[in-house]
Order: structure tokens, then sequence, then C-alpha cells
């Protein structure tokens, strides 16, 4: 008999999570106008709203955080964490910020300016949203199959090498001032990216003479995907897939409340020695002396040895595992989930699991609130709430897919957990022909709306 995983940590410390009745919960979510956004916390049983900050500390980050540093300048703290990133990343230049979007918020202001254009695989929304409202544009550049959930390919973040340099030919380098990799892909559900196609980006890159920087807040995961299915890659370690990784790029951003174990904290690594100079002013004036960067010196203590812990295969083995024993679990009893399982949620089809329920009453919401009733599971809905209306019709706007996302935080439930959510789930499935009706909006904000809209029950 093959053995399965086991946790590679016991439990030191229990935090109680409530538990409440159907009614009650029945109760609580008409009251937060069916949106799950408006839940405090002690409402909800599992919660899988997001993997961001949301992780537990492991005895080795709380006893750092003891011997964090606090000084202005110069913290020792910041020493150390520089240090680990060098050893993790390669990269020579670091500046700590107090999370991803901060850290692209400096990094941007140095080098984006109105009318560029940056190329990349489904760029994430904060990401997407420092490119725009800087007046530049990004470009998907995502291979086709990660649009379909039904698709197996083992690298849907991948990079569609025909798109990328279509895009570098018809617009000068002037107007581009970096490519961004995720990885994994966020938006396209936590999918990695292969070596084979870093390694192919970074050549177009090298052969416009573009810099290429990586968008790394699950770069862990992503290189425990490679380790699984790139071959040649069988043998190495994390640290020597990350390395290797981002050996073939110029920088990064790093969201370090994913893949850093901490539940806050971020930072930018770079070699170019002029962008880490002017980059350097921004980081001052938007998040701190160049030293701490909006992070404490405990925090900075703490997350030196998350990314550490983070790229070690005992850790990703578990974290990846539980993730894709929920998502298993769920293609066994046929309910609709996007293959294959990503590194950090399980998508739930929408379309698949209640087409019964009519696209404008907003089926994935209605979804995700039956979660939450029968089972005090938040989840969250990626569909036509999410997608907002056009801005000139306002109309709404339908995507393609209707999504309710399970993220899963690191280190926190166990097992058992994941066993309830399957067993929440198929009662659901069971019963799903019975849903006929879902949500009306009643108030809406002008953008961005999914979360303060209220809805009401058709
Ligand atoms: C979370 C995330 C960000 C933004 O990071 P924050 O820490 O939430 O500001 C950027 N890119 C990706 C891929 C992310 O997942």
């Amino acid at each position: 008999m093959n053995l399965p995983y086991a946790e590679p940590y016991k439990i030191k410390m229990v935090e109680y999570i409530k538990k409440s009745t159907v009614e009650q919960r029945k109760e609580w979510i008409k009251e937060a106008d069916y949106n799950l956004f408006n839940l405090s916390s002690d409402k909800v049983f599992i919660d899988l709203l997001t993997d961001s900050g949301t992780g537990a500390m492991s005895n080795n980050q709380w006893a750092a955080m003891m011997s964090g540093d606090e000084s202005y300048a110069g913290s020792s703290s910041f020493l150390k964490l520089k240090e680990v990133v060098k050893k993790i990343t390669g990269f020579s230049h670091f500046l700590p910020t107090h999370q991803g979007r901060a850290a692209e918020n400096v990094l941007f202001s140095a080098i984006v300016k109105e009318g560029d254009i940056i190329p990349g695989n489904s760029h994430f929304d904060t990401t997407k949203g420092h490119i725009e409202f800087r007046k530049a544009t990004a470009i998907d550049c995502t291979i086709n199959e990660a649009f379909d959930t039904s698709v197996i390919h083992p690298f849907k973040g991948n990079v569609d090498l025909e798109k990328l340099k279509k895009v570098l030919k018809e617009n000068s380098k002037e107007k581009i001032p970096f490519v961004i990799l995720t990885i994994t892909c966020n938006s396209s559900g936590g999918q990695p990216v292969s070596m084979q196609n870093v390694k192919e980006v970074s050549s177009v890159c090298k052969s416009f003479n573009i810099p290429l920087y990586f968008d790394s807040a699950r770069f862990a995961e992503n290189a425990y995907f490679i380790k699984k299915r790139e071959k040649g890659y069988e043998d190495k370690t994390i640290k020597e897939i990350a390395k290797e990784l981002f050996s073939y790029g110029d920088g990064m951003t790093m969201s370090a409340k994913k893949d850093g174990l901490v539940n806050m904290g971020g930072f930018i690594a770079l070699n170019d020695e002029e962008v880490y100079k002017k980059a350097t002013v921004y980081n001052i004036m938007f998040e701190g002396f160049i030293t701490y960067g909006g992070m404490n010196g405990r925090d900075m203590a703490a997350l030196a040895v998350g990314l550490d812990e983070a790229t070690e295969f005992v850790y990703l083995e578990s974290r990846i595992g539980q993730v894709s024993y929920l998502g298993e679990k769920l293609i066994e009893l046929d309910i609709p989930v996007q293959h294959p399982i990503g590194g950090h949620a399980i998508f739930i089809d929408a379309n698949k699991f209640v087409p019964t329920i009519p696209r404008n009453e907003y089926r994935a919401q209605a979804l995700a609130i039956e979660l939450y009733i029968l089972g005090g599971i938040r989840g969250v809905e990626i569909g036509t709430v999410l997608a907002d209306r056009d801005p000139f019709t306002r109309k709404n706007r339908y995507p393609e897919l209707e999504l309710v996302r399970l993220a899963i935080p690191r280190r926190t439930y166990s097992q058992n957990h994941m066993d309830y959510i399957v067993a929440v789930l198929k009662n659901i499935h069971d019963t799903r022909d019975q849903a006929k009706t879902g949500y009306r909006i009643i108030d809406e904000a002008p953008i961005m709306r999914h979360f303060t809209v209220k809805f009401e029950k058709i």
C-alpha cells in the first residue's frame, strides 16, 4: 500500500471556530444582504474566502518574532531577511514593502509610464490595477488551454510564445518596460508555469532586450508543480528549482501573505542597480525607510523563517496535497471543478453545477450562499457579480465562467475539514435540480461592486 502524505507538523495551539445552525445562518446571511463579505468571521465555520495572509505560522516563526529588531535603520531582521531572499531568489537588491500590491506600486512607479504595454500571463487584479492606474496596458498572452476548465494541461499558467512575440514585434521597445510572469498564475486558477516556458519566455525577452519580472506570490507552489510534473526536475530540491527559475529573470515582486507564510508583508528583489535606485525613492515615499519598508522588524524576522519553510518539499507536499485531496474527492462525486486542480484553491463550475438558475440571477453567488447556509463555509463568487457592469452600457458583463472559489489557507484546516466541505457540497449537488431561482441586486457601487453589493432573494 502506498503511504499517504501526512501533515509534517503537530499542533501546539488551537483556535476554536464557532459552529452555528442552518437557521442562524439563514438569518445572518439575510442581515448581510446575501453578501458573504459582510459576514463577521465568527459567523463562519470554515473560511475559504482567501489564502492570503490567513495561514498559520510555525513555532519557529513565532520564536523569530520575539527577536525581531525594531531599529529604524539597519535592523538586523532586515539584514537576515535580505540574506534569505538572496539565498532563495539569487537577486542582489531587496526592498521590503507592506504587501504585494505595495511592491507593485513602488516598482511600477519607477519603471512604468503612460502608454506603456506590459505583456504577461493573466495579470493579477492588483497588478493590472497598478498598470492601468498609470494609463498603461496589460496584455494577456496566456495559452488558450487556460480558459477551458475541462482541458487537462500540466502547466495552464504558460505563456503562448507566439502571442508574446507578436506583442513584442508590433510595439516599440521603449513602450515595453518589462514582461511579467505570474507564478503560479492566480487568475487562471493557481495554475503553474513550466521551467521550459520560463526559459523560452526569458530567451524571447533577451532577444528583444526587454527585462523579465516575476509576480511571485506562489513561487514555491509553482516550483513544487515543476518538480512533480516536469521531466528533469524530479530529483531537484524546491530551493534549487526556485533558484533556477528566478535566474531566468531580472527581478520579482512578492506578496509574502502567500508563500511567505506570514499574515502581512511583501517585497521587491532585483538585479538592476539603476531600477533599484529609482524604486528606493518611491519605497521611502510610500512605504518607509529602505530597511523596513512598511514592515515591523518582528514581521521581517517571521518572513525570513517563513520563506525557508515554504520552500521545503515536506511542507509543499502536504499543502498542495490537501488542496488536491479536496479536489479529487469532489471529482469522484462528479461535482464540476476546474481541472487540473491548482495549487491554492478549488474552483467550482457553477454553470455546470446549477444551470437551472438563470444567469441574470447570479448562479455562482447563489451557490456560494447555499454553501454558507448549509455548511457555514465561506467561499467567493468569481463570476458575473465580480465581472461588474460594462462602464458604457451599464449592462451586466457575463464572463465565460461562473465560478465559486474555495481558497485553502496554509496549515490552517485539517483533513476532517476537507471531508466536511465535501459532504456539504455533495448534499447541495444531490438536490441541485430544485434550485430554480437566484438573487436580485438591490444596491451596488459603480465600480468594484462585489465587496459591498446588496442582494435580495428571488
Ligand atoms: C495576492 C497577489 C498579489 C497582491 O498581493 P497583496 O499582498 O494582496 O497586496 C499580486 N499578485 C498575485 C499573483 C497575488 O496572488
